[in-house]
């Protein structure tokens, strides 16, 4: 595995496998990798010929300052994962590499950008749609990974792919848990022992609510998951929300979808977690 800082050794391995007629996969990260991560590295490895995975906490889509400064960093351990994991090229730039200067592009992302995520963190999908672009120029890769963990982001990527032109596929892989159902993050580890107990309700609320959604109003079964979470004092609902699966926006009744998809965001004391589930997708 070839680790590189800079953007010009990245370009030069890159350019020499595509130069052999290699395909090219590249999944983003900002390090502190599991399961989660390594599971979008292992499909990568089986599509394409190289794998190109990047760390990088990226600044520019942290709307909150010490967020960033308390996002873990485990550099050395990553790189072991990434290694066994059977990844050739690991990209860890530093903020000056990727930003030489700062990066003045607003993006217009539309409506999938202007609900839940968007609304809740002011830049965030800005900085991500910054930064993948950034790596897309860079990389070229034919195809990139992204877990539905971060199932809004998927969709602000599609359509910064679109608006750019990027010819590549976008990659969605599904999440990965913990055995009792947290959805893996490299913010759990943030978590206090007590309120990493209690998180696992999250999912056990998402998950008990498909069963009650099949006789119950899209309004009825918000209030279920959140009237559920709610019920532990540690835990507070930012948002649930239920929408298409494509175009992110809420749905008023089941019939208004073919794709169904329950989006939240939990503050489990003060660690925000996200985690999502499908109702149905016909
Ligand atoms: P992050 O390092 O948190 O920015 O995540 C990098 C990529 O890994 C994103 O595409 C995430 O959606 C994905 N990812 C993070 N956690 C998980 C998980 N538990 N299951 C699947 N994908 C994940």
């Amino acid at each position: 595995m070839l680790t590189v800082n800079t953007v010009k050794e990245l370009k030069s391995a890159v350019r020499a496998a595509r130069e052999a007629g290699k395909s090219i996969g590249l999944v983003p990260t900002m390090g502190a990798l599991h399961e989660g991560h390594k599971s979008l590295v292992d499909r990568c490895r089986r599509e394409n010929d190289v794998v190109v995975v990047s760390v990088f906490v990226n600044p520019t889509q942290f709307n909150n300052k010490e967020d960033l400064r308390t996002y873990p960093r485990t550099e050395e351990a990553d790189k072991a994962l990434l290694e066994a994991a059977g990844c050739d090229v690991v990209f860890m730039p530093t903020v000056e590499e990727v930003y030489p200067e700062p990066d003045t592009r607003v993006f217009d992302l539309g409506p999938v950008a202007e609900v839940m995520e968007g609304p809740m963190r002011p830049g965030h999908f800005n900085g991500v749609a910054q930064v993948v672009s950034k790596l897309f120029m860079m990389v070229e890769p034919d195809r990139a990974y992204f877990g539905e963990k971060d199932f809004q982001q998927i969709a602000v990527i599609r359509e910064m792919v679109r608006q750019l032109g990027f010819k590549l596929k976008i990659v969605p892989c599904p999440i990965v848990r913990e055995a009792d159902g947290l959805a893996k993050s490299s913010r759990n580890v943030r978590l206090t022992p007590e309120n990493r107990a209690i998180a696992p309700n999250i999912y056990r609320l998402l998950s008990e609510s498909l069963d009650f959604a099949k006789s119950h109003t899209v309004e009825e079964t918000i209030g279920f998951v959140t009237e559920g979470i709610n019920a532990y004092d540690a835990m507070e609902v930012e948002y649930y929300q239920i929408v298409d699966g494509i175009t992110m926006q809420p749905i008023a009744k089941w019939d208004d979808t073919n794709y169904a998809v329950g989006c939240i965001t939990v503050y489990c004391g003060d660690v925000r977690l996200i985690d999502n589930i499908t109702y149905f997708r016909k």
